[in-house]
């Protein structure tokens, strides 16, 4: 039995994984589930996986969570503390996918414990860079990616050496509005954000998808885990999403991952990595596709990329602020309060007070500094707002 740890059960990538484990429940001992808000779902997952304890973010909500778990053996827990202790918990493999910074701690706690660590929570290494990377070698703790882009080069990389990389191309939808006129973005609403051409995924990464924040967010992520220099790093448009990455050589070979757009094929791969088992995802039939195409991202339209390129340059603890700007903004494109074109305003408008202000080139990477540089950038994000906006 392996003794596994589901951080963001109740979100689309947990209930993935929960998908994928209760297909072989012989196979998994469940340690810990843990969620936010929805603590019906959090509860039933629990009961019905046998897991050890239910953690929910939210302090408030431990005695909604004690009564949903009523007459179980499930343990129930709840806030920032609890999610940390349960990411002590021994466990052979722990799925990170809570979205946003908050998936940081606990993520680190896990790698502390030697335990194997499948990410899909990419603000992890946005923020903690070479902390979660050298948290991960001091413990001797396996990280995975679980990103579908990063599962993709890690896959294209096996048995290859790093050094014979030339560049590592990222794929992207170029989301919800990758054909509608640029004039009209401005005044896009949250409703249509939130549906992705191919993907099914949690509200705030489908956002992200559309303002391609996300694709900043995984360029920056590509850097930190494969430890390649920015210029070799690019994204490309490719509407089909069905070769997730490329990866060039340096004899001109390109290795691209294909596969269909299923989250449960690069959890799974993680899951049973270093094997591979058979996964239930659709098989892809390619003289049914009949062509794949590709284009440029303009970044007029996608002005995140550019900002992640400045992030990239940065380096320390830019990507910190860059997160936690862009999770600030983001909010303030869901409650109403700014439009879609005015998140990417939002962001660099923080980063150029932060970059001449805080230092946040050179200071320690420590998860102390991390959390007061994301707490300083909520802060300035909420201010831009604020000034700017209302
Ligand atoms: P989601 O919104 O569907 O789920 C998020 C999970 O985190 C939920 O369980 C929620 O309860 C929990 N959560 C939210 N705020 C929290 C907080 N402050 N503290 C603790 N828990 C909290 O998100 P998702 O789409 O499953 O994405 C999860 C992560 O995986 C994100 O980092 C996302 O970028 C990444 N990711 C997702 C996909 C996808 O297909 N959904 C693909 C690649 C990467
Ligand atoms: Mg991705």
């Amino acid at each position: 039995m392996r003794r596994v740890t589901i951080f963001g059960a109740t979100g689309s990538i947990g209930q993935n994984t929960i998908d994928l484990i209760a297909r072989d429940p012989e196979q998994y001992d469940v340690v810990a589930l843990t969620g936010a808000r929805n603590i019906a779902q959090l509860a039933n997952d629990a009961i019905s996986l046998r897991a050890e304890v239910a953690v929910t973010s939210e302090p408030s909500l431990l005695p909604a969570l004690k009564q949903a778990l009523a007459g179980s053996d499930v343990e129930a827990a709840a806030g920032p503390e609890a999610l940390i202790e349960a990411a002590a918990r021994p466990a052979d493999w722990v799925m990170s996918a809570i979205v946003g910074a908050a998936g940081l701690a606990p993520g680190l706690r896990a790698l502390e414990q030697g335990t194997c660590l499948a990410l899909a929570n990419k603000e992890t290494l946005v923020c903690g860079g070479s902390l979660v990377l050298r948290t991960a070698r001091d413990h001797k703790a396996n990280l995975l990616p679980v990103d579908s882009e990063h599962s993709a080069v890690f896959q294209a990389l096996v048995g290859e050496n790093i050094d014979a990389v030339e560049r590592i191309v990222i794929t992207a939808s170029g989301g919800a509005f990758r054909d509608h006129p640029i004039e009209a973005l401005a005044n896009v609403t949250v409703a249509e954000a939130s549906s992705h051409p191919n993907w099914d995924m949690g509200q705030r990464i489908t956002i992200d998808s559309a303002s391609m924040f996300n694709k900043a967010l995984e360029l920056i992520e590509t850097k930190e885990y494969f430890g390649i220099s920015p210029d070799r790093i690019e994204a490309v448009i490719h509407p089909e999403s069905l070769i997730h990455a490329l990866v060039g050589f340096a004899d001109g070979a390109l290795m691209a991952h294909l596969g269909p757009p299923d989250m449960r094929h690069a959890i799974g791969y993680a899951l049973n990595w270093p094997e591979r088992t058979e996964l239930p995802v659709d098989r892809l039939d390619l003289a049914k596709i009949g062509q794949l195409t590709f284009r440029d991202p303009d970044l007029q339209r996608y002005p995140a990329l550019k900002l992640a390129r400045e992030v990239m340059a940065a380096g320390g603890l830019t990507g910190a602020a860059f997160n936690a700007a862009k999770e600030i903004a983001l909010d303030g494109f869901i409650d109403g309060r700014i439009g879609f074109l005015d998140m990417a305003e939002v962001v660099a408008r923080v980063l150029d007070r932060m970059s001449s202000t805080d230092g946040l080139e050179n200071a320690p990477f420590s998860l102390d500094n991390i959390l007061s540089v994301d707490a300083l950038a909520r802060t300035r994000a909420k201010e831009a707002i604020a000034t700017t906006y209302s």
